[in-house]
């Protein structure tokens, strides 16, 4: 085996609820809207098929830090997801078979810099920038699939200082998680320590400096972060 000319970087993982091992994380896919409500309050049709944008694998974040406010946006928002954990992969996996795929899920935040996200849409750009800087992806412990079962239901919430800005259920998911996963692995072909944010809920909205967020899926688990000042 050859030598690596640079220190080998440390393996992006997540935690696991109840465990002292750590999920690794291969890549992180996010679904680019996938509740009716929210679908509506950003002007977009509901019955669009979904779409994918990537973050990273090291973007993600433990649940319980702070994260200074990011560079180059004067509007950071919060987005609130179910995260579904990959740990067996596939290409072409049909949905009926997909919730096998799926070792656990988490509490994400897909956190979002909107005004360079609607700068790019209108100039067609890609979303990178918007997207997949540097601890973007906040997600909370895993819970192992086998321990809360797949989840078709069930609130999901995100507040900002005790405020509720974030509310949904998992009900309103325009794509369940299958028919993510199943759309997702056409594409690409999904490999164990994927990670799959599935789309927030209406009532995304600004963060700043200071801000202390909590939220959480009804049975599957919660996150908290808090915003520190800008590098
Ligand atoms: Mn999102």
């Amino acid at each position: 085996m050859s030598a690596f000319a640079l220190a080998t970087p440390p393996t992006p993982s997540v935690a696991i609820a109840g465990s002292s091992e750590r999920f690794p994380v291969r890549r992180i896919f996010c679904v680019g809207r996938n509740y009716a409500a929210h679908a509506r309050e950003l002007g977009n049709d509901e019955r669009d098929p979904p779409f994918f944008f990537t973050k990273p694998a090291d973007a993600v974040v433990d649940s319980g830090q702070t994260i200074p406010y990011p560079a180059l946006t004067k509007n950071l928002h919060h987005e609130i997801e179910l995260v579904a954990a990959i740990g067996k992969g596939g290409f072409r996996i049909p949905v009926a078979e997909a919730l096998d795929h799926v070792w656990g899920y988490g509490v994400g935040i897909d956190l979002t810099r909107r005004d360079l996200q609607d700068e790019a849409k209108k100039a067609a750009r890609p979303w990178d920038w918007a997207k997949a800087f540097d601890l973007s992806a906040p997600c909370g412990p895993l819970v192992p699939s086998a321990q809360s079962g797949h989840p078709q239901k069930g609130r999901i919430w995100l507040s900002v200082n005790g405020a509720v800005k974030q509310e949904g259920d998992l009900e309103e998911l325009i794509w369940p998680i299958a028919d993510i996963v199943a759309i997702c692995s056409e594409a690409m072909e999904l490999a164990p320590g994927d990670l799959i944010f599935t789309g927030t809920p209406a009532g995304v909205g600004p963060l700043v400096a200071g801000d202390r967020i909590s939220g959480g899926v009804d049975g599957i688990g919660s996150i908290e972060l808090a915003i520190g000042q800008p590098r």
